[in-house]
């Protein structure tokens, strides 16, 4: 458990004083969920079964670079879900927010993510991060033939990150032979024409972009990259476009964990996504990025001590939104 200085490099650069309170707070939430031993590894992709149930690791990156670690922050696990807020800025990226929203919606669904549903009075998907809207996404993104789309994924992703990222080949294939509820979503999508008659690699795209293999620092420093307005905070590249990250963490605050989405933002109040490996983030707008790994999971699909984690960061750090300590725009301040 370690403060790792913004630049290793020049160990004069040394974390502030604060950053050692908050090494303290993280390592007691970390003691505390140690333990816990609740919730079941997802089995239904055979791959992800084979998961260390005791894996356990979180870690926060500040906008200015600062990283803070407790447990397994390297040990490689697949992104999962947690690659449709990306995906869904790729989308954004490439079309413009017009164009992306003519195939998928923004509104929360309220249902589970592998639900087989679509908006009866558009025909779109409800919101991109369910499985319809990420499959939709991924059609849009892909390329053909279908390497160069993985390959474009895995280079903004590995950009993000700010490592060279690789996809879990075994992941991959197990995904592929048992998605048969991703392909049959996909299918009714094609009889909307809401995805291109290329469906299968829309899929292979899809199935591709969740068997990214990340560690937990890794997905924080993703999330750092969102909330440090798409430049990562380490390497000072430029990543993401900034224009369309204010859509992105929208939809996450309202449908990242699908059916648990209402509760989520009520208690934790943080643009969030979870993935069916374990893997959890957060963001918090200008400040921060936040990940948990962790591969039990509730019944609705996320991890156990992802989501006791997130809240008690949430409640420690007063991160939540609307929470009374929450100034607000330092540009309304200005004008007032
Ligand atoms: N690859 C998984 C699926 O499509 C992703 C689901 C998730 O992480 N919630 O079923």
């Amino acid at each position: 458990m370690q403060v790792v200085s913004p630049d290793p490099a020049n160990p004069a650069k040394a974390a502030p004083a604060e950053a050692a309170h908050i090494q303290e707070i993280l390592d007691e939430i970390y003691e505390k969920y140690r333990n816990l031993d609740e919730g079941a590894v997802a089995t239904y992709i055979p791959e992800l079964s084979k998961a260390d149930p005791k894996d356990f690791g979180i870690c926060m990156v500040t906008v200015d670079g600062h990283v803070f670690r407790a447990g397994d922050c390297d040990k490689e696990f697949t992104i999962q879900s947690m690659c449709k807020p990306f995906a869904f800025q790729m989308a954004l990226e490439q079309d413009g927010v017009a164009e992306t929203l003519k195939y998928v919606g923004v509104e929360p669904s309220g249902d589970a993510f592998n639900s087989i549903e679509l908006d009866a009075r558009t025909g779109r998907p409800f919101n991109p991060m369910i499985n319809a809207g990420a499959i939709v996404v991924a059609s849009r993104i892909k390329k053909l033939p279908v390497e160069t789309g993985v390959r474009a994924f895995v280079e903004k992703m590995s950009n993000a990150a700010g490592r060279e990222l690789r996809i879990d080949e075994a992941v991959l294939e197990s995904e592929t032979l048992t998605g048969n509820r991703n392909r049959a979503i996909a299918y009714l999508m094609r009889n909307f024409a809401t995805i291109d008659e290329h469906v299968n690699e829309s899929l292979h795209q899809y199935f591709a972009q969740c068997s990214l293999l990340v560690t937990c620092q890794d997905v924080a420093m993703m999330a750092a990259t969102l909330a440090n307005i798409g430049t990562n905070p380490i390497t000072g590249k430029r990543v993401f476009d900034f224009q369309f990250i204010k859509y992105v963490l929208t939809v996450m605050l309202t449908c990242g964990l699908y059916d648990y989405a209402g509760g989520w933002a009520y208690e934790v109040g943080l643009p969030a996504k979870s993935g069916v490996a374990g893997g959890i983030f957060g963001v918090v707008n200008r400040q921060l990025g936040i990940s948990v790994y962790s591969p039990k999971l509730d019944a609705q699909g996320n991890s156990v001590r992802g989501i006791l984690v997130c809240k008690e960061l949430a409640s420690h750090f007063g991160l939540h939104a609307f929470e009374f300590t929450n100034v607000g725009s330092s540009f309304m301040q200005w004008l007032l």
